[in-house]
């Protein structure tokens, strides 16, 4: 089996229709741009039968970036797989995402259909898609809660209709790292090398990167993922987390993917000025304090040798130097470093007279000190002369 893992970007479908994440057509293109500077193998641009937006976001991303593979959304119904067929006329690498539920809650509550109308239906959706584009992709949704002998029924039936891939998702993140695994390892097995299984997995218990990593072991190779894991609820498997991990313990995990993750920090700082909001400041990867080393005693460790505290060195995602926070916490090795960074040589007393007002500043914060205010402070006052006046 394959090692590569196919990033399948869903920030502009998923991410984007959750609350504060909207985003206007202009807005979408503007971040379809990123995601593709970033590497992402699929781009969800939308749901077009959802809304006007949608349908005109799906078009726009197709026409703008002939390069990649933009997906459509569909309910497995002819409107929906329509909508999408017309929505992506524009894009050279076109794929339609159609989904409908599986699991028995889902069945009996919200469709009110038995096991055997759904299997039709999707069937017949994805039969209907195939006459648009050759790539399909059929999502079983509630797959993690469905029973495993008609998802395994319902997911060869749908190979069999022409899907290149299955989506088994944990909907409502409710789903566990060893039950996932099994579960898609079964699928996996069950459709050999006829299809890409998939997995798309919410966050409500925190579980929803451990989980598509466990899926991977079992045979995933497509992870639906968002940046700053943004997405209903919780919010989906975190895009910059799963690439992350991937790259640092290649030695747990043997895959790659063809993100670049240089752009990692870029995409997580465009999209958070395009919602109403960032990742919170501890958010691994891309959280403002995710190399903040604070503590005086983690800044003189890190700063004698990097690795006693660092496991990835900021620039291999993108976040520049000046980034890095320094705050009341920081010791004379660190404000030195920095001073010389930014262009000031200290000598000793300047140093101690700079670490001085410093620290008063900083006391006064709850957050640190980014480049241009440490600047700011050592050319307010020049240290030689205030070294001088002490
Ligand atoms: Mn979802």
């Amino acid at each position: 089996m394959s090692d590569r893992v196919y990033i399948f970007d869903t920030t502009l479908r998923d991410g984007e229709q959750s609350p504060g994440c909207s985003m206007t057509v202009p807005e979408k293109l503007r971040m379809a741009a990123k995601l593709v500077e970033l590497g992402v193998d699929l781009l969800e641009a939308g749901f077009p039968i959802a809304s006007e937006g949608d349908f005109e976001a799906v078009w726009a991303v197709g026409a703008e970036f002939p390069t990649a593979r933009v997906a459509a959304l569909a309910r497995c119904c002819t409107l929906d797989v329509e909508r999408a067929a017309k929505s992506l006329e524009r894009a050279a690498h076109p794929r339609i995402h159609t989904f409908i539920a599986t699991s028995e809650i889902h069945l009996k509550h919200k469709l009110k259909k038995t096991q055997r109308q759904v299997l039709d239906e999707a069937v017949a959706a994805v039969e209907l898609a195939r006459r648009y584009t050759d790539d399909v992709e059929f999502s079983a949704e509630d797959g993690a809660r469905t029973d495993p002998d008609y998802l395994e029924a319902v997911s060869k039936a749908v190979v069999e209709a022409g899907a290149g891939t299955v989506n088994i998702p944990d909907t409502v993140g409710y789903s566990t790292p060893k039950e996932y695994g099994a579960l898609i390892g079964r699928i996996a097995r069950a459709l050999g090398e006829d299809a890409i299984v998939s997995v798309h997995c919410h966050d409500d218990l925190g579980l929803a990167v451990a989980n598509s990593l466990a899926a991977i072991e079992a045979g995933a190779r497509q992870v639906e993922c968002t940046v700053n894991g943004i997405g209903e609820r919780a919010g989906n498997c975190s895009l910059e987390e799963v690439v992350m991990i991937l790259k640092t313990r290649p030695d747990q995990y043997p895959y790659r993917t063809d993100i670049r993750a240089e752009h990692l920090y870029g995409a997580s700082q465009l999209l958070s000025r395009l919602i109403t909001f960032g990742p919170q400041p501890n958010k691994a990867i891309v959280g403002r304090n995710a190399f903040a080393h604070e503590a005086g005693i983690h800044q003189d460790g890190y700063l004698k040798e990097k690795t006693t505290y660092e496991i990835i060195d900021p620039r291999t995602v993108g976040v520049p130097e000046g980034e890095l926070v320094l705050g009341k916490h920081s010791g004379r090795h660190a404000l030195h470093q920095r001073a010389q960074k930014l262009g000031y040589e200290l000598s000793r007393e300047e140093l101690d007279a700079f670490y001085y007002r410093f620290s008063a500043v900083a006391d006064q914060r709850k957050k640190g000190l980014m480049d241009e205010e440490i600047l700011a402070l050592l050319r307010e006052a020049p240290v030689a002369q205030q070294a001088a006046a002490d």
